[in-house]
């Protein structure tokens, strides 16, 4: 059971950074000397995140026990700088079926099973299963939302139960700003305070963000209208970028008054290890799903942790089109490519065409699960010469199902689940570039998420071995899959069949992604 909790609410909007900030504070306290853990709690009916449209909802985030999460892992992760599991989400969907499982299975011994106490009760056994000094609960959603009631309610029982003293409240909420009367505008913030109040809980800390830095004046108003000291208001006015973030809590020593409040000890140190310049390379991710930013998130924050600009998104559907002159001219002022992951029919022709001109024009490719799938659809009809390879996710009827699902994957299918998830060990060959780029390593643990792999009977006669034929297309780990191929002779051509960019940490960004941006540098 935790020793002590600290939860982060919204209010007035959603998506004013949250979960930087609980990330932040977790970091924060690690560096600080205290064993730290988080649980994000998402009030959606969805058990996870995995049948979740990235256009909507962004990328599915897997850990590496294998669960498909909410992308605010991904940043748990990043800046904390630690692997999480199923455990650190909870979402109402996992609340409610298990409670309805153990309805079923007669285990409330006949009462009426009800929101309170007997869904507070799941939640609440979920969050103090967690073993860890401080543990960091996030909600969310903003408050007032119909779905979030019942996880407020369930802390506000908790914190009946284990003592106010072990827990400290951070609502965190938007202060705008009104250019026609030149003022801060303070009532949103007051009333999501109200909000709050009315369910039985009073913040300790009030997060303002804001577009500028608030004037004291306004903060002391706040203060007073939300019952906290002027210092436990907190004025975090929009950054450059979220890795600023840890670094101006700590100069703010927005630790300390978790330390005080919590009267414990900390060390009062901080390593932030991330780029403060950027190469001004191009890089271009192929990819369809062009709806959000966050779409391909962990790609994203890899690139930015391995010191590149931001990358630029392209989309396949339209390259599909286009004759191959027109689809180099699309591309040419790219330093590298990535093709990412997906599912689904739309778009692969563009992914192929963009794969057959990185190939052909030696531009750094990385073909990220199904681009590496792509990656061997693309080598088999070019240079395999076996006209209308496919995957069969797109062409059931493919004369040359080159990627299949294959008798491993029937066999989870048959066990209940859907996909090959989660960490698993790959073995690094000798004489590859993947060998190169993961020094000194020869297995490595990465993580999957798919249906489909290559099916290595058809792929026979043009996939080779290492050392075989430099210039062809060569399966560079060994195992009972094909996780990953590459064109040794090529500036960069490599292909994985797990997910890089889930492992990038601040500090540590996945050494493909390093590699990639060397290979782009080099031109
Ligand atoms: N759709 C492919 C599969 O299921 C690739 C999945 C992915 O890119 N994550 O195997």
């Amino acid at each position: 059971m935790p020793k002590k909790y600290i939860v982060v609410t919204g209010g007035v909007i959603s998506g004013i950074g949250k979960g930087v900030l609980a990330a932040s504070t977790g970091r924060l306290l690690k560096e600080a000397g205290l064993d730290i853990r988080s649980v994000k709690m998402d009030p959606y009916l969805n058990v996870d995140a995995g049948t979740m449209n990235p256009n909507q909802h962004g990328e599915v985030y897997v850990t590496e026990d294998g669960y498909e999460a909410d992308l605010d892992l991904g940043h748990y992760e990043r800046f904390m700088g630690i692997n999480v599991k199923k455990e650190n989400n909870i979402t109402a969907g996992q609340i409610y079926s298990s409670v309805i499982d153990k309805e079923r299975a007669g285990k409330y011994l006949g009462s009426t099973v009800q929101m309170v106490p007997h869904v507070t009760a799941e939640i609440k056994s979920r969050l103090t299963s967690i073993q860890s000094e401080i543990l960091i609960i996030e909600i969310g959603g903003t408050v007032g939302d119909i779905e979030g009631e019942i996880f407020l309610e369930a802390i506000r029982e908790l914190y009946l139960d284990i003592g106010r003293e072990n827990f400290m409240f951070i609502h965190t909420t938007y202060v705008p700003f009104l250019r026609t009367t030149n003022e801060f505008k303070t009532k949103p913030t007051q009333q999501s305070v109200q909000l709050l109040r009315r369910i039985g809980i009073q913040p300790d800390i009030i997060a303002a963000r804001s577009e500028l830095p608030i004037a004291s004046g306004q903060r002391r108003k706040i203060a007073l209208f939300a019952g906290v000291a002027p210092e436990m208001v907190v004025n975090l006015p929009d950054i450059k970028n979220v890795y600023e973030m840890p670094q101006n809590l700590f100069n703010m020593k927005f630790h300390h008054l978790i330390a005080q409040r919590f009267n414990i000890q900390i060390n009062d140190t901080f390593e932030w290890d991330v780029p403060k310049s950027f190469l001004p390379l191009k890089i271009g991710i192929v990819g369809k799903y062009l709806g959000t930013d966050d779409a391909y998130k962990s790609i994203n924050e890899s690139i930015f942790l391995s010191g590149a600009e931001k990358p630029e998104m392209q989309d396949s559907q339209e390259i599909e089109e286009l004759e191959d002159d027109e689809v180099e001219e699309m591309l040419k002022h790219y330093d590298a490519l990535i093709i990412p992951g997906g599912f689904g029919k739309r778009g692969i022709e563009g992914k192929i065409k963009a794969i057959k001109y990185a190939r052909e024009n030696r531009v750094p490719l990385l073909g990220i699960c199904l681009g590496m799938q792509l990656m061997v659809v693309e080598y088999a009809r070019s240079i395999g010469k076996l006209t209308g390879a496919n995957s069969t996710e797109f062409d059931p009827n493919t004369p040359y199902p080159v990627i299949d699902m294959m008798a491993h994957q029937k066999e989870i299918l048959h066990m209940g689940g859907t996909m090959r998830l989660g960490g698993q060990e790959t073995p690094i060959f000798e004489k590859t570039r993947l060998s190169e780029i993961y020094v000194g390593k020869s297995s490595v643990i990465e993580r999957h998420r798919h249906r489909y792999e290559v099916n290595y009977e058809v792929c026979r006669g043009f996939l080779k071995s290492p050392g075989e034929d430099k210039q062809a297309l060569t399966i560079s780990s060994k195992g009972d899959f094909v996780e990953a191929v590459e064109i040794t002779d090529h500036p960069f051509f490599i292909g994985i069949q797990y997910h890089p960019e889930y492992a990038s940490k601040v500090g540590a960004p996945h050494p493909l992604f390093k590699a990639l941006i060397e290979s782009a540098r080099k031109g």
